[in-house]
């Protein structure tokens, strides 16, 4: 598929969808405490989302059961939400979400942590937060599509941390996962010239020990393969010719 540019009527659907979104993620950071299952945040999530008109993008999406990811700990992305799977103290949980509103997709993952959390851990979130904003800022139009890539390695990399390569993130607008593909780690090639008008949604995943992954029995939920945390924020953003916008935050 084509790397697509939004005019600037797709652009304000998918501000509004990004708007939308950012509602969603700030209320279910509200709810998030120890003795609330998974399966609760997830509906949460999903009634936030169709009442504001909108559509869960991860719904069935290859036949995901849910509309927020949830993933605790050492789970990466992809954690399926269980009545069984309730959030204790000291847990990180991470909660991936999309919509579409009038056909247009956003898409943003915030990690919080629970409790007292290990300070180790809490470093790493804010480290993998900063990733972010430290690829966003070679977003503009001109640049090449890797040096988002290698700026979250230059970042990450001196602090030793596993920067997961088997996922990557993406361009987004009327389908959820749109070309490019977005990697988080380092890139030999400088990759495709970005342009005004693209839509991207870039997400770094970072491991306190190993980039190793693997994959739980449920065939979804990622884990990092030494069982040590793992960190997500993702953003959906706009490239333009002066400073990148993010469509699923105001505040930044
Ligand atoms: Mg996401
Ligand atoms: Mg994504």
């Amino acid at each position: 598929m084509a790397v697509t540019i939004k005019s600037s009527r797709e652009i304000d659907l998918m501000r509004e969808a990004g708007k939308r979104l950012e509602y969603v993620h700030d209320r279910m950071a509200e709810i998030i405490r120890p003795g609330i299952s998974t399966w609760e945040i997830d509906k949460y999530g999903e009634r936030l989302i169709r009442e504001q008109d909108c559509v869960p993008n991860f719904l069935n999406y290859n036949g995901f059961p849910a509309s927020v990811c949830v993933s605790v700990n050492e789970e990466v992305v992809h954690g399926i939400p269980s009545k069984d799977r309730i959030i204790g103290d000291g847990d990180i949980v991470s909660l991936d979400c999309g919509l579409i509103y009038k056909g247009y997709h956003s898409d943003a993952a915030r990690t919080h942590a629970v409790g007292k959390v290990d300070d180790r851990v809490l470093k790493l979130m804010e480290r993998t937060k900063q990733a972010f904003f430290e690829g966003i800022k070679k977003a503009t139009d001109g640049a090449h599509l890797y040096d988002i890539s290698n700026a979250i390695a230059d970042y990450i990399e001196p602090f030793g941390y596993g920067i997961v390569e088997a996922l990557v993130g993406h361009g987004i607008g009327t389908v959820l996962h749109e070309d490019p593909q977005i990697p988080n780690f380092r890139q030999r090639r400088r990759g495709l010239k970005l342009k005004a008008g693209m839509t991207l949604a870039i997400e770094p995943m970072i491991n306190l020990g190993t980039a190793e992954v693997e994959w739980l029995d449920d065939d979804w939920t990622v884990v990092a393969a030494d069982g040590l945390p793992s960190a997500h924020y993702e953003n959906t953003i706009l490239v333009t010719t002066g400073e990148p916008e993010i469509l699923t935050l105001d505040r930044w």
